[in-house]
């Protein structure tokens, strides 16, 4: 059988039972893929930060990625809005007050909710105050791009996990595989939504999944995402190459302890939190 027909047979067997136990059956296909079983993926994802850990390069390809510190959302609680506001007016992310029908790329939320892997009744009291960004991970091992019957969400050369809205057919099968909860479906024309549009960024439309995409068109510029640059100088986010061992992002991976979301679902999260 050749490739291409073996992979439309694939697609097709994810729609068809998609289409017969919805997310539950995506659940199980991501779960029967590898991606969430705990004893394999909490050693993947621990090889996964040996290599970040190491000298391990590899030459002329890049692995975006980013860190939050935890200690300059505490410092500055008026950090949080700044990054959203800069995330969502760059990329014309609809604000959409009805929250069944809202759209997010990132947002600030609290600790219990972003670390189900590190959260214990006896926290201490900073932790437990603690407001904290969230967005997508850009995970190494996306389960998102493995359920996507149409390759709209795939990973880019530098790791990113991107979309092509033109592609997506609205099916939501990325949103149930998602396990962190990163992605927004359009359930209505977001156009009116959007008061100070970006003309130099697209907007999205009704009947389309979207999210962080690491402000792809200006790291290929050579400049900082939207949400970063409006940090300043705070260093509260660093974005950088995790493959290049000398870069600012791979320094402070080695000089401090930084914790993933949900390591054990072996995602390979490319978001790292300094706690
Ligand atoms: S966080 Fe969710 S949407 Fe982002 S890459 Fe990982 S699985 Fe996909
Ligand atoms: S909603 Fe779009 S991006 Fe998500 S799985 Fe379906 S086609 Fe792919
Ligand atoms: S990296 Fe860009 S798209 Fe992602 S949250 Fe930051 S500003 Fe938004």
């Amino acid at each position: 059988m050749d490739i291409k027909r073996r992979n439309f047979l694939k697609v097709a067997g994810i729609t068809t039972l998609a289409g017969l136990g919805g997310t539950a059956v995506v659940g199980r296909l991501v779960a029967s893929s590898g991606l969430a079983q705990a004893a394999g993926g909490q050693g993947a994802a621990q090889a996964g930060q040996a290599n970040l850990n190491g000298n391990q390069t590899n030459p002329g390809v890049k692995r975006y990625g980013m860190i939050i510190n935890l200690k300059s959302f505490r410092d500055d609680p008026t950090l949080g809005e700044k990054i959203v506001e800069a995330c969502h007016s760059y990329n014309n992310v609809p604000d959409v007050p009805n929250p069944k029908d809202e759209i997010k790329w990132i947002w600030m939320t609290r600790y219990e909710n972003a670390f189900h892997e590190n959260y214990h009744l006896y926290r201490d009291e900073a932790t437990e105050k603690q407001e904290l960004p969230v967005l997508c991970n850009h995970c190494d091992k996306p389960p998102c791009v493995r359920v996507c019957p149409t390759k709209a969400t795939f990973r880019n050369r530098d790791g990113v996990v991107v979309m092509d809205y033109h592609r997506c057919i609205g099916c939501r099968f990325c949103m149930a595989a998602c396990p962190y909860g990163m992605r927004s479906f359009n359930y209505i024309e977001p156009a009116p939504y959007i008061s100070n549009l970006n003309q130099n960024k697209p907007r999205r439309m009704r009947g389309v999944v979207e999210k962080c995409n690491f402000c792809v068109g200006r790291i290929e510029v050579g400049q900082l995402p939207a949400c970063v640059e409006a940090c300043g100088e705070s260093k509260a986010l660093v974005f950088g190459d995790l493959n290049d061992p000398d870069s600012e992002i791979r320094k402070l991976l080695r000089e401090n302890h930084t914790i993933l979301r949900n390591p054990s679902l072996g995602t390979l999260p490319s978001v790292f939190y300094i706690v």
